[in-house]
């Protein structure tokens, strides 16, 4: 069996290492244009060439979650396209949504900048119940976040394309839902792919539905949001503040408005990291399945784009 990588903006000899230690026997090698054509690819963002070298591939498997930037490629059309199904994401997600959701919940910025300033004094505690948090998307990563918020008894809704059960989570779904989850929501968590039907979704209509007071944290994709009109509703004070993990172009531009403005955090597209030898040994459990002629989880459905 032989197994091609294609991974740019990433280190490839560990990958190629843990892949050989992984599956014993398979042929693992970079992808070089011109390469024999391959069983299997491990891929990340690569270039068309790669695909149109590779007609034959059976599987691609993303080293991401998001598969946004393959999508927009041509792929041979008989390869399933395989994302990363968690591989030690959706505890990196929790981590640093229920920092984010804690740390504006307690005000904690606000004592911070008080005790830097040599100040002892103390804020009214705020209710759990004026600070309902809405999850977008519950698939592998929005539910684990989900989850993890109702653990510290937050309210929690979430909203889906197909209707879900999630324990202490007030599940909503599809266009016909979407107002209630959003009126009922003063934190709103985006945690849906980037498709067609989700890009701009984040725009002044969206935005202005979530409560006073109401906080943005986008983990998912920049083309989610409309950046215009997330900047107008914190001016206007709908807004409280936002955290954004990413955005439309990575890194963010210097002289972008997102980084100097004080209700804005900025971080680097890091919420969740992939880990290499998790999704190596994912990645390897799914290609001796699939050798073996069984399902796999995490196949990407062509049709819905994630
Ligand atoms: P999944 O595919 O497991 O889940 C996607 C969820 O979004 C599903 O619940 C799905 O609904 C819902 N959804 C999709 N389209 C719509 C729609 N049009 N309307 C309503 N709901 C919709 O993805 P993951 O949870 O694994 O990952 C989510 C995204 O997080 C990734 O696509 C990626 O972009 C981003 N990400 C960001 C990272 C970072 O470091 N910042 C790291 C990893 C991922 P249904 O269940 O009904 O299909």
């Amino acid at each position: 069996m032989r197994l091609t990588v294609c991974c740019t903006d990433t280190k490839i000899p560990p990958w190629l290492e843990g892949l050989r230690a992984a599956l014993p026997g398979a042929e693992v090698a970079e992808w070089q244009p011109g390469a024999p054509q391959a069983d299997h690819a491990v891929v990340w963002a690569p270039p068309q060439r790669f695909l149109d070298e590779q007609p034959g591939l059976k599987g691609i498997f993303n080293i991401g979650a998001g598969v946004d930037a393959l999508m927009k490629l041509r792929l041979p059309p008989g390869a399933l396209l395989v994302r990363l199904d968690d591989a030690g994401m959706s505890a990196q997600m929790a981590e640093f949504v229920c920092h984010y959701v804690i740390r504006q919940f307690r005000e904690l910025d606000g004592y911070e900048a008080d005790t830097a300033a040599g100040k002892w004094s103390f804020r009214k505690p705020r209710s759990r119940a004026g600070f309902p948090v809405g999850v977008m998307g519950l698939g592998v990563l929005g539910q684990r976040v989900a989850q993890a918020l109702a653990a510290f008894e937050f309210p929690v809704r979430g909203w889906s394309r197909s209707g879900k059960e999630v324990a202490g989570v007030e599940c909503f779904a599809g266009e016909g839902q979407f107002d209630a989850f959003l009126s009922g929501t003063r934190v709103l968590v985006n945690l849906l792919p980037l498709t067609p039907e989700t890009e701009n979704i984040l725009d002044r209509r969206v935005l202005s539905r979530l409560q006073p007071g109401g906080f943005v944290i986008n983990v998912a994709r920049g083309a989610h949001l409309v950046d215009e009109d997330l900047l107008s509703l914190l001016d206007s004070g709908h807004l409280a503040g936002a955290v954004l993990d990413v955005f439309r172009e990575e890194p963010l531009p210097a002289g972008h408005p997102f980084w100097q403005h004080p209700k804005v955090v900025v971080t680097p597209h890091t919420s969740a990291r992939t880990l290499r030898d998790e999704s190596i040994a994912q990645i390897a459990r799914k290609i001796r399945a699939l050798e073996r002629g069984e399902p796999i989880a995490g196949v990407v459905d062509r049709d819905k784009g994630y």
